[in-house]
């Protein structure tokens, strides 16, 4: 989903006084890796990052199109990359202000685990963010993707012994239907809490 960003809650004198309105421009994720900042430590360890980096556009660097919610690593991994000459090489990272990450990474499936916790690329820049972000290098992330694909499978699996239970029982039986009602929900949300789509 591409981030729509309101308007200009400044200017402020320092780019950290942004971080509470970035927090929900962002939907409380980081704009590169797309990880909960709950699952992060919340507000003080995320980071206001500079999409276009601050060494090379100082002009840049409180203007509010320019400051992105970012976690700590992608932040540090970041740096002040693209530089220059990656720039003339036309490399650049996703930019989730401009482009659905949906049409740039997928999950796919890791054969050493068995979930779908291998992010791979369907573009260049998502080739360059992979690459230079770490995405399939950090532990971290990639123990919460298999713990969501994991929590799935465990819903869904629940959701399909509810429906055999009110097949059973009889399809208007308010508490069953109540049951499935309730795991339909759970699994959207743990759907949503997937950085990018499962590799088709
Ligand atoms: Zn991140």
């Amino acid at each position: 989903m591409i981030v729509v960003r309101g308007e200009d809650p400044g200017p402020f004198s320092r780019h950290r006084y942004y971080v509470t309105f970035l927090q929900v421009a962002f939907n409380y994720r980081c704009a590169y890796c797309l990880t909960p900042d709950c699952r992060l430590g919340g507000l003080e360890a995320m980071k206001v990052d500079h999409f276009w980096p601050e060494s090379r556009y100082q002009e840049l660097r409180l203007a509010w199109i320019n400051l992105y919610y970012s976690c700590d690593v992608c932040n540090n991994r970041k740096s002040d990359h693209p530089r220059a000459n990656e720039e003339e090489q036309g490399r650049q990272f996703v930019d989730i202000c401009q482009e659905d990450p949906d049409d740039h990474f997928q999950l796919a499936l890791d054969f050493a685990t068995g979930d779908y916790c291998l992010v791979t690329h369907l573009t260049e820049a998502a080739r360059y963010t992979i690459y230079r972000l770490h995405f399939n290098r950090r532990p971290f992330l990639r123990d919460l993707w298999r713990e969501i694909h994991a929590c799935e499978r465990r819903t869904l699996g629940q959701l399909e012994s509810a429906m055999v239970l009110r097949n059973q029982i009889g399809a208007t039986d308010p508490q069953a239907t109540q049951l499935i009602s309730d795991l339909e929900h759970q699994l959207d949300q743990i759907r949503a809490l997937r950085p990018f789509p499962i590799a088709g």
